[in-house]
């Protein structure tokens, strides 16, 4: 307990108040019973001094009149010897001095004694003037007696007196004893009453003690109890105040149950806070939060140990193109599933102590511990790529979706959290890179590579202007006479150190840098300029055609038409010249918004094509309500074509929807002459690839024609 004035303290000070009042009404009371002793003794004394002086006054006159009259005739007749007798007799009495039996001038006439010492001689002491001037009962005070004289008389003649001496000191030294009694007894009285006093002390005390133990047992101690807790929970420890358990039944025990209800329901929020904070919603995994906590401790625990962790970074390839094109309910379901799948292998493959969380969107990350990490890492990403490549059905449709995976090690690549999970990041876009669907290990040179990209897309800012970048033109042959019938424009970078650059690598900067937007206008009039300069060449009767790709972002920003018809009118191309080329995913977007688009463009008379297409989830039915010319078959189609029947048979269906819907079929990355053949049996309309031609520059692009 720390040294403030506190309830104890304060209980403490007003007991010890409240003993002290009493205590001095005590003393008090004490010291006036001591007064009022002193004063009872006086009062008694008093008393019995007049009680005893009026008895004695009564016992002197009763006496000294018999004597007198006794006396009479034995004073008159002058007999000593009666006189002696009744003398004596008198003086037998207690309490008598003297007794003195006068003549009628004051002379001694008899004492009581045998030989009657001062016969004849007149009385001179001090009190005797009075006494024989007397003429009647005569009552006189000294110090130690009372003198008490009366006339002897025969009729009216006074003959004598006599004289009695009461002794006073007897009388007082008894009243002195009684006084003495009396004090004993007030004393006694008194030293019983201080007992009782003390014992009330001693009992008050002892009272004070009892409250003050219960007041500490039943106040201090639980509120004492209850402020510790506060300051547990106030720390953040919710749990701790359950310990208070309280079974009274008073205002404390209340007190103390709702403090208890209060930490539990304090500890359930703050539970469920908790995993509202650290659980991705949709899946119910664990958060970035909750990762990096787990990563941040498990560090802590391998890093003293000298241990291993890898971490997974799980990316699905081109998720975006599920949530375009199939909508977010689906993107949901198939995360969810991703998410199931993924969760199978780590309980599988991970070992003890692996982790699964969704970093949001479609990444997903995994921890692995373990002795040799590497080969477990490498083990369940190779699950990981396997079973995420199998197919999945989502709102009745098979979708095929890739994953590429990032492995960074601990301690190898990285010691702290932040790091690791930068270069886990830097490992999975590598494996997108690299082609997707596959995982990499994390290397130093991949930071290079990342820092590569930064830099292309500072590099490639000025590239059109610096003439860097240029058009290469493939062709595109009719199947049916074998005659060159048009050309696609596809672009190249030339970089002053790196060389060609694949449009493969840059085209996805320009998209997601936003640059395309201003080097997609500029290729489609390099292409209407160049496309004019062969428009005399025609050497199957009529001019080439040139198609133009142009990517998702061009046509989302809505300018395109307008755009087209620029290019049109500056060159000079007539519109029928001019092809289109969109990517699948690029219409599917916003349908409406593109089958609008795409009606305008086509009212200028510019054809529109679809490019890879096969490759979205568009499906052929699809293709009846967006208003396009023509389908390019995505080469990954034409390229199993020979061997897989399924392809084969995809690839006859979409010709002849196609040509049921009126609709120009183009098939590209025709590499073989096989391939030729098929298609040109099954009726396809056009066809490119590196069997018919290359892509050249302007110059070769027209010779070749010549
Ligand atoms: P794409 O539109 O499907 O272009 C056809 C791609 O197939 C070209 O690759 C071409 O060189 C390649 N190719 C042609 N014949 C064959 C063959 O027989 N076998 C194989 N394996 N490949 C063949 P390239 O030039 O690397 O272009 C790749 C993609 O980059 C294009 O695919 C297109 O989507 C995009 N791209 C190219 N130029 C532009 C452009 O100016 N604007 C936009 N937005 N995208 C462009
Ligand atoms: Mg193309
Ligand atoms: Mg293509």
């Amino acid at each position: 307990m720390s040294l403030r004035y506190g309830l104890q303290a304060r209980f403490l000070g007003m007991m010890a108040l409240a003993l002290v009042v009493v205590l001095t009404l005590m003393a008090l009371l004490w010291s006036r019973q001591e007064g009022s002793q002193g004063e009872v003794e006086n009062v008694s004394r008093e008393a019995m001094d007049s009680m005893s002086n009026a008895s004695l006054r009564r016992r002197g006159e009763g006496m000294v009149t018999q004597l007198a009259e006794a006396l009479a005739n034995p004073v008159y007749y002058f007999d000593l010897d009666a006189m002696g007798v009744m003398a004596r007799a008198a003086l037998r009495q207690p309490g008598i001095g003297y007794i003195t039996v006068y003549d009628a001038e004051g002379k001694v006439l008899h004492d009581g004694s045998e030989e009657i010492v001062g016969y004849g001689t007149r009385m001179d002491d001090p009190l005797a003037f009075e006494v024989i001037s007397a003429r009647q009962l005569h009552m006189q005070w000294s110090e130690d007696i009372l003198d008490v004289s009366a006339p002897i008389l025969i009729g009216n003649e006074r003959i004598g007196g006599v004289r009695v001496g009461f002794d006073l000191v007897e009388a007082r030294r008894y009243q002195d004893s009684a006084v003495a009694d009396l004090r004993t007894r007030l004393d006694d009285l008194g030293r019983r009453q201080l007992g009782w006093i003390a014992l009330l002390s001693v009992a008050l005390v002892a009272l004070g003690g009892l409250v003050l133990w219960l007041v500490q047992r039943w106040l201090v101690q639980p509120i004492g109890q209850l402020a510790d807790m506060a300051r547990t929970i106030e720390s953040g420890q919710f749990e701790t105040a359950h310990a208070i358990e309280s079974n009274r039944n008073d205002e404390v025990g209340d007190l103390m149950r709702a403090f208890s209800r209060m930490s539990d329901s304090l500890t359930r929020h703050n539970r469920e806070i908790r995993r509202m904070a650290y659980t991705d919603a949709l899946t119910g995994l664990g958060n970035r939060l909750q990762f990096r906590e787990v990563l941040d401790q498990r560090l802590l625990q391998l890093r003293g140990a000298g241990r291993q962790l890898a971490l997974l970074f799980a990316d699905i390839d081109d998720f975006k193109r599920v949530n375009d094109t199939l909508g977010h309910d689906a993107g949901d379901e198939v995360l969810l599933q991703f998410a199931n799948r993924i969760r199978e292998s780590v309980e599988r493959l991970g070992g003890e102590g692996a982790e699964l969380a969704r970093f949001g969107g479609d990444e997903f990350v995994i921890l692995v511990q373990g002795d040799d990490v590497r080969r477990s890492a490498s083990r369940l990403a190779d699950a990981l790529v396997a079973e995420l490549g199998q197919p999945i059905r989502v709102h009745d449709r098979q979708v095929f979706l890739g994953t590429s995976v990032g492995i960074t090690l601990f301690p190898e690549d990285a010691s702290g959290a932040t790091a690791l999970m930068k270069n886990g990041d830097i490992a999975m876009y590598q494996a997108k890179v690299a082609g997707k669907n596959c995982y990499r290990f994390y290397s130093r040179a991949m930071d290079q590579a990342v820092e590569r990209r930064v830099h292309l897309e500072q590099e490639l800012r000025g590239a059109w202007d610096r003439g860097e970048l240029s058009l290469v033109y493939q062709p595109v042959y009719r199947l049916e006479d074998g005659a060159m019938v048009g050309a696609e424009a596809l672009l190249r970078w030339r970089h002053p150190e790196q060389g060609m650059i694949a449009p493969s690598v840059f085209i996805e900067v320009a998209e997601q840098s936003g640059l395309i937007e201003t080097l997609g206008p500029q290729v489609l009039r390099a292409a209407c300029r160049d496309a004019m300069k062969w428009q005399a060449i025609r050497p199957h009767g009529e001019p080439l055609f040139v198609s133009v790709n142009v990517s998702p972002r061009q046509l989302r920003s809505g300018d395109l038409p307008q755009e087209v018809a620029e290019s049109l009118a500056a060159t000079g191309l007539a519109a029928d010249r001019l092809h289109i080329e969109l990517t699948e995913t690029a219409v599917l977007g916003d349908e409406l918004h593109a089958s609008n688009l795409l009606t305008r463009l086509q009212s200028t008379g510019v054809k529109v094509w679809l490019d890879d297409f096969g490759t979205g989830f568009s499906g052929l039915s699809h293709l009846r309500r967006v208003p396009v010319d023509g389908v390019k078959i995505d080469r990954s189609f034409i390229a199993d074509v020979m061997r897989d029947p399924d392809d084969l048979a995809l690839t006859t269906a979409i010709i002849a929807m196609a040509h049921s819907l009126g609709i120009t079929v183009v098939a590209e990355g025709v590499e073989k002459e096989g391939q030729y053949a098929i298609l040109r049996e099954r009726g396809c309309d056009l066809a490119q690839g590196y069997w018919l031609g290359h892509p050249v520059a302007m110059e070769e692009f027209v010779t070749l024609l010549r």
